[in-house]
């Protein structure tokens, strides 16, 4: 259950690997959610003992981590949609101003056709995940969302406010960000956490 999962990732006590499996969890049941909008066409398919009608997947998938913490999301994810393609965008806070820093990126193939999900657990300026989906948009992805597990409001405007043809998933939309940028009550640095860094 998605509440218990997010309940043991806020745990300040929550070690790193017990963290690592509660992120599994959450963005296993998230996926679950998420694939339920993508589209399917219908197929015919040999059993061994007759033709049956079937549906599968319309389109390829891709997922985008953003590292570091997104990549904790991956797995989950692939677990339900396996032949995903995996993008990686490697985005950081300058500690000073918050505003994000682009170190690394590696996207797909097809993007323009296929169903992309940025992974991101954490929604709190908005800033990284707008420039993620910025990057995204200008390699040609058309089809995008925005996958989290904990936002912020300020968050969720921030990254409406720039591309409000994106849907936001996210598991829980907290109380609001600090004036270090941290979302409260929140979960802490989800990267640090989950690698326990
Ligand atoms: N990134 C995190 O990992 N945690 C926050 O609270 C905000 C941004």
């Amino acid at each position: 259950m998605l509440a218990d999962r997010l309940s043991v990732l806020r745990d300040r006590g929550t070690a790193h690997g017990a963290f690592r499996q509660a992120l599994f969890d959450c963005s296993a049941i998230m996926a679950v959610e998420v694939a339920r909008q993508l589209p399917v066409k219908e197929v015919e398919i040999e059993t061994p003992l007759e033709t049956a009608r079937g549906l599968r997947l319309r389109d390829d998938v891709a997922v985008v981590p953003v590292l570091r913490a997104g990549l904790g999301m991956v797995e989950g994810f692939l677990r339900l949609l396996p032949d995903a393609r995996v993008g990686h965008l490697g985005i950081q806070r300058d500690e000073a101003d918050h505003e994000p820093v682009d170190y690394f990126e590696r996207l797909p193939p097809g993007l323009p056709d296929a169903r992309v999900y940025v992974l991101d657990p954490m929604l709190a300026t908005g800033g990284s995940a707008i420039y993620a989906l910025q990057r995204l948009k200008d390699a040609g992805a058309r089809h995008l969302e925005l996958v989290c597990l904990v936002a912020s409001p300020e968050g969720v405007k921030a990254v409406q406010a720039v591309h409000d043809d994106v849907r936001i998933w996210t598991a829980a939309v907290d109380r609001q960000l600090d004036e270090n940028a941290y979302i409260r009550p929140g979960l802490g640095d989800a990267g640090d956490r989950a690698f326990g860094t």
